[in-house]
């Protein structure tokens, strides 16, 4: 229960996060409950989500958390299609860059750190995340919508 209770209040900070640092799409967040999102959050599986691309992103600087988030939603809503791969990842790299900039001024190393690992997050997933985006969403909120279709 205490574990529940630290997930809402991590989802519930990463959506006043997005907020405030004004990221691109964040509005698909808005379209899911809190227990949805911690669903999806993370919560992408094996499958459409292989461990070594989740290990990078347990790797990046924790302020890029939320643009994880935004990203993971996006892989939730996968339709499969090549355009809206390439703009997922490119907006990964955008949405960095804002969340550096914001945190940490120009004088800052970090700022350069998060900057690079946004880029490179984003490149790696271009190269390497088409099967995954091309996958069927294990999230459970898709497993549940699956097993209701009868899938
Ligand atoms: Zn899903």
């Amino acid at each position: 229960m205490g574990d529940h209770m630290n997930r809402l209040k991590e989802i519930s900070e990463l959506k006043r996060r997005a907020d405030e640092f004004q990221l691109e799409n964040r509005e698909i967040i808005g379209k899911y409950t809190m227990s949805e999102l911690c669903s999806i959050y993370n919560g992408i599986g094996s499958d459409a989500f292989p461990k070594w691309l989740r290990n990078i992103i347990s790797s990046l600087h924790p302020s890029l958390a939320v643009v994880a988030f935004v990203h993971d939603v996006e892989w939730h809503e996968s339709d499969g299609g090549k355009e809206k791969f390439v703009a997922s990842n490119d907006r990964f790299k955008r949405n960095g860059y804002a969340v550096a900039k914001a945190q940490f001024g120009w004088y800052n190393p970090l700022r350069y750190v998060v900057m690079n690992q946004a880029r490179r997050f984003g490149n790696v997933c271009q190269l390497f995340g088409w099967k995954a985006w091309t996958s069927p969403c294990e999230c459970a909120v898709c497993q549940k919508k699956r097993k209701s279709e009868g899938k």
